[in-house]
């Protein structure tokens, strides 16, 4: 537990957050009513991303299946601690306080839905977590080691985050915006009012295409293809929908005279230079309408030391590399397994054994 999350109860005084603020956390009284799936921002979270689970996930390795539900049920009155998705989702709630107020018959809100394999009887853990920190969680999809494909797109969804990045793989390929996220070792305090999202850009917002010309034929030749095709706009990627979701509810803000203070930021973080390559990226981003708040040309400089100045709740890159780096300096970072990218093998191992997630 960081001491970001202590702070986070700490704020019941805070007009903004009467509306999630309950008498009593294991009974809920008064919660405002789900959207439906095809007006709201749908986030699917997994329950080991949401929560940490490891020492549960230890036990089932060391000890089987039966040992483990008996110490889930044993321990069910026991919240889990948070997980890397934590804070995220703690921010999209906060957004929709504030969106509540100014549209209070509005659907357009997020909406996240917990999407785990875990059996039933693990739910009432889940539930009573979900209640001790104050989310607003009302969906949940127990697959029972189904995959969730099939309910992601039941729900319209706009992101899934998981643990495993299997099922995030199967999403990507199914045309949904999905990202692997990972135990966070050190976590970087983050602000409680304005959701901050930062994404790379090549391979995450748009498609692999100038990628692969870097990565075959070097960076010289990357920089000529980009200038030749500077008027070009390129493919979109895996989480172009997403930025444009985000930029579909900050003009909500920016209707009501919220430009400037909006509790939505985004960021673009990318790799290429300003002069040589940048230009390309902006042009694309104009052609779709979408307007990052803030955009980094690092010309290959490290991302970590930029984005621990950010302090996005979460940061979207293909390569692993990036994403280490950026986690070891305290960024929540998930990984986007699309494109070239991905013909190295990752770094980091997947086991064989089952995992709940
Ligand atoms: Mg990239």
């Amino acid at each position: 537990m960081s001491l970001h999350d202590g702070r986070m109860a700490s704020t019941n005084d805070d007009a903004r957050l009467e509306g999630v603020k309950l008498q009593n956390p294991s009974t809920p009284t008064k919660k405002p009513q789900s959207p439906k799936p095809e007006n709201a921002i749908t986030i699917a979270v997994s329950s080991r991303v949401l929560f940490n689970m490891d020492l549960e996930q230890q036990i089932f390795n060391q000890k089987g299946m039966e040992e483990y539900l008996k110490y889930q049920i044993e321990h069910e009155t026991e919240p889990f601690a948070p997980g890397p998705a934590f804070p995220f989702i703690k921010a999209l709630e906060a957004v929709n306080v504030q969106l509540r107020e100014l549209y209070p018959d509005s659907e357009e809100l997020f909406d996240v839905v917990l999407m785990t394999n875990h059996h039933a009887n693990v739910g009432l853990r889940l539930i009573n977590s979900i209640n001790h920190h104050n989310l607003f969680i009302e969906r949940f999809c127990m697959t029972g080691g189904n995959s969730p494909i099939g309910y992601l797109k039941a729900y319209h969804t706009n992101l899934y985050l998981s643990a495993d990045s299997k099922k995030v793989i199967e999403a990507l390929e199914q045309g949904i915006a999905a990202a692997t996220m990972f135990k966070r070792e050190k976590a970087a305090e983050v602000s409680e009012t304005q959701l901050r999202v930062a994404f790379d850009g090549d391979a995450v917002l748009f498609s692999d295409e100038s990628e692969r010309i870097f990565k075959t034929q070097g960076l010289d030749k990357f920089f000529e293809h980009e200038k030749a095709h500077e008027n070009k706009p390129l493919d979109h990627g895996p989480l172009k929908g997403f930025l444009e979701s985000l930029g579909k509810l900050q003009k909500k803000f920016s209707a009501k005279g919220q430009r400037m203070d909006c509790p939505i930021r985004t960021y673009l973080v990318t790799a290429r230079s300003a002069a040589s390559s940048g230009t390309r990226a902006l042009k694309t981003l104009r052609s779709w309408g979408l307007e990052p708040d803030e955009a980094l040309f690092l010309a290959g400089a490290p991302k970590g030391p930029m984005l621990a100045k950010i302090k996005p709740h979460i940061f979207f890159d293909d390569q692993m590399f990036h994403i280490e780096g950026a986690a070891e300096l305290g960024t929540v970072a998930a990984h986007v397994p699309y494109g070239v990218a991905q013909k190295v093998p990752l770094r980091k191992k997947t086991k064989d054994t089952k995992e709940f997630d």
